[in-house]
């Protein structure tokens, strides 16, 4: 064989290698069943990681085990039906009433914080309300953690991430806790502020009102305590949405739920020990998503509580680095509407609802009884 021939056919077969080897390594990775979804390969890649659970690990899987993916996009859908649910209109107040009546209908004893609100460019107050219902603790009902998310919104769509995708969050939270054979040694309160789009106000308002109720019992004696002292707050606002900045089409391969708290507070030590609690419950029981944790918490429900006690926000992204460079176009937007959201939107979502229950049901020491 001459040897142009001989440096032919290595060519050839070089070509043939370069051009079929990824092909092949391509194949081996998708396996028999083609491509797989996006959902299929984040459960692939799992965020539990093989950490070993103890059998006190598995019973708080359990109570997290309780939440259920379909009853949050069906809260999230019963939101968006009364559109944004600006302050100060009709849709608002509906939409209070329909949490009150929902978490009622769990089985919660509900209450409401009434405070007065002056609309920008107005010289007169005008009253407005918000829902809160408790979990009572059964052995140590003075003691209480906060969950919070905004029923509020604005931008004519339907607000449907900002913030339905919180409310929901701790609405199914509450759903999950009330489930037959839980209980909780201390209490916890689900708080849906209202009047957040114009600075905090409904949560402002608790603050003002309530901070000095702290771990009184009333009446004396009754074992009854209708401000439990305050242990920790958990706000959950904007809650879908991770595609990136420059933002993608789909949900971006390394999206992840947002833990920050504010390192400078009073209670920063706190509240970074908080949201290590939460961190580590997302390796342990989140499915699909993992969490990180940043120090810039900002502009959220949380920020009134968190010179007073450990205060941290769940969120899709970081506020100020994120969020507040456009990495969510629909933010504020009549495009924030239910239908804008896909599947593996919603589970973020739900994922950071696994990661605060699994934090707080330990914090709380819920259990399920068998
Ligand atoms: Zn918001």
């Amino acid at each position: 064989m001459p040897a142009s021939t001989k440096l032919a056919h290595l060519l050839i077969a070089f070509i043939f290698a370069a051009f079929f080897w990824p092909i092949a390594i391509d194949a081996q990775a998708r396996g028999r069943g083609g491509r797989p979804s996006q959902a299929e390969s984040r459960n692939l890649r799992g965020v539990l990681g093989g950490v070993p659970m103890t059998e006190a690990d598995s019973a708080i899987k359990e109570i997290v085990d309780l939440l259920d993916f379909e009853s949050y996009k069906s809260l999230i859908r019963g939101l968006t039906e009364f559109g944004d649910r600006e302050q100060g209109t009709p849709r608002n107040t509906a939409a209070v009433d329909w949490i009150e009546q929902t978490l009622q209908s769990w089985g919660y004893e509900t209450a409401r914080i009434h405070y007065d609100y002056m609309p920008r460019g107005s010289d007169v107050t005008e009253p407005r309300e918000e829902v809160y219902a408790t979990l009572v603790g059964a052995t140590s009902p003075s003691e209480m953690y906060l969950l919070g998310g905004h029923m509020d919104g604005r931008g004519s769509g339907q607000a449907a991430n900002d913030d339905a995708s919180g409310t929901a969050l701790v609405m199914e939270i509450a759903r999950a806790l009330a489930s037959p054979g839980v209980t909780s040694a201390r209490s916890i309160r689900f708080a849906l502020w209202n009047n957040e789009e114009t600075g905090l106000n409904g949560a402002r308002a608790y603050v003002e009102q309530r901070q000095s109720l702290q771990g009184i019992e009333e009446p004396a004696g009754s074992g009854r305590y209708p401000e439990p002292r305050w242990l920790g707050m958990v706000q959950h606002d904007m809650m879908l949405w991770d595609h990136g900045n420059p933002v993608t089409h789909t949900q971006a391969l390394d999206a992840d739920v947002d833990i920050e708290f504010q390192l400078n507070s009073e209670m920063a030590d706190a509240s970074a020990q908080l949201a290590l609690a939460l961190l580590n419950s997302n390796r342990m029981f989140a499915t699909d998503y993992p969490a990180v944790m940043s120090n810039a918490m900002s502009n959220t429900d949380s920020g009134p509580f968190q010179d007073l006690v450990a205060a941290v926000s769940l969120r899709e992204n970081r506020r100020l680095y994120e969020t507040g460079n456009g990495a969510n176009p629909h933010w504020h937007q009549p495009t924030d509407l239910f239908v804008t959201f896909s599947d593996d939107d919603f589970r973020l979502g739900f994922n950071a609802a696994q990661t605060t229950l699994g934090a707080v049901a330990r914090l709380v020491d819920a259990r399920v009884k068998r």
